[in-house]
């Protein structure tokens, strides 16, 4: 069996983690601290906060931006559901905007969607590819969608404006103009869940990129203290001499990274770009050399003159099949021992949305992009040859359901 997207995993990575093991500092302390300045040096960002995963990332910064009850915040239906639950933990409401051909969301149907309580917007970069930042950062300077943002608190107030807060869980080195994930809005948020393209078993990173009068040394104190009970020391901090009293300067959450999984995190980043990056686009490159002459195929987007992705998922489209049929074929992959997935199902689909009044019908290219989709494995282990067995699967897998 072919399996979908194991971690890569050798010597280095083991070596390093034993390290950890062995020097006593398996919490949050110095690998941590090293695996954060390695982010901020990557994305290019101002400031980078490592956490327990993305999820822990977006919620965090939803709660210090203050969103709550009465608020909204405006996201793609099509996502995995971390980016909607988050917004349901803090109480306020979700609202979903349908998607574009290439899976991202729709700016203009962003702008259709903004009202007063309209606080955040969570655009996310689907299978690694950039969402048109400078559609979504331009929209919510405009001064009638400025005039319309109501601050509620002093974040707000020094913002005055929507925040937007990505959630880049699959785009680490993805890049738009030129420039990386983590520097193109406010506020990125990583994942590092044992699927993702860098990997630290669970984790997820904040990305800082906030406009002036926002500090940034002062706000990565804040959110380290808020990802730590509100704790004023972390455990680093408090073995130094004298160190031993701390303060507790509000409820916070346990939503620190442990060295554990920066040491994994730090090897992965070294060797991520040269290296990671080339082996996955090349595999992308296989997939669509072959289906181009495929007219059934219908290829994605994953490199052009505005944009590069970090090559996450091979987002795979047939064209003019139904949701069963796509189903059948799904099947027939798997029978030739090839795993293959669907990201994602539509919230909207979920019976928790669905329960809370969303429909399907609302979304029509979120569902048309669902129901044709098949995501293809792309892992460091992927060799050509078996790239060679998964694109024959899909192959007789479609003719055989469709003639
Ligand atoms: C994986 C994923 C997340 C959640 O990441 P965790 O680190 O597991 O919390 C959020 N959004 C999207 C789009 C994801 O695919």
């Amino acid at each position: 069996m072919i399996p979908f997207s194991p971690p890569r995993m050798d010597q280095k990575i083991v070596d390093e983690v034993v390290d950890t093991l062995w020097s006593g500092w398996i919490t949050t302390g110095p690998k941590t601290k090293k695996f954060e300045k390695m982010l901020t040096a990557y994305g290019g960002h101002a400031a980078t906060l490592c956490v327990s995963s993305a999820s822990a990332g977006l919620e965090l910064m939803l709660r210090w931006f203050g969103v709550g009850p009465g608020d909204e915040v405006i996201l793609p239906a099509y996502t995995y559901a971390a980016t909607a639950n988050v917004v349901v933990h803090c109480g306020a409401r979700v609202v979903f905007v349908d998607s574009d051909t290439d899976f991202n969301i729709r700016p203009d149907a962003i702008r259709k969607a903004i009202t007063p309580r309209t606080k955040v917007i969570m655009p996310v970069d689907i299978a690694g590819w950039p969402c048109d930042y400078n559609a979504i950062n331009d929209l919510v300077k405009e001064p009638q969608i400025r005039s319309l943002f109501q601050p509620a608190n002093p974040e707000q107030e020094k913002l005055q404006r929507i925040l937007i807060l990505s959630d880049a869980a699959h785009s680490i080195g993805g890049e738009y103009h030129g420039i990386r994930t983590g520097r193109l809005t406010d506020i990125t948020v990583y994942s590092f869940h044992a699927v993702k393209n860098l990997t630290t078993a669970e984790g997820g990173a904040v990305c800082l990129n906030l406009p002036a009068p926002f500090d940034h040394d002062l706000l990565y104190r804040d959110l380290n203290a808020k990802s730590l009970h509100g704790q004023t020391k972390d455990a680093l901090a408090k073995t130094q001499l004298g160190g031993w009293r701390y303060d507790i300067i509000e409820p916070g959450y346990k939503y620190n990274m442990t060295d554990i999984q920066a040491s994994m995190g730090i090897i992965e980043l070294e060797r991520y770009n040269d290296d990671m990056l080339v082996r996955r686009k090349h595999i992308f490159d296989r997939y669509t050399a072959a289906f181009s002459s495929f007219p059934r195929a219908e290829l994605p987007l994953y490199e052009n003159d505005e944009r590069k992705s970090s090559y996450h998922v091979y987002l795979l489209r047939i064209r003019n099949i139904s949701e069963a049929q796509r189903d059948a074929i799904i099947r027939g992959i798997f029978s030739r021992n090839v795993a293959v997935n669907v990201h994602f199902i539509p919230l909207p689909l979920m019976t928790y949305y669905r329960n809370a009044g969303y429909r399907i019908e609302d979304y029509p290219v979120a569902y048309d992009n669902f129901s044709r989709e098949i995501s293809l494995p792309v892992f460091y282990d992927l060799t050509d040859p078996m790239t060679d067995t998964v694109i024959d699967a899909v192959v007789s897998a479609v003719g055989e359901v469709m003639g």
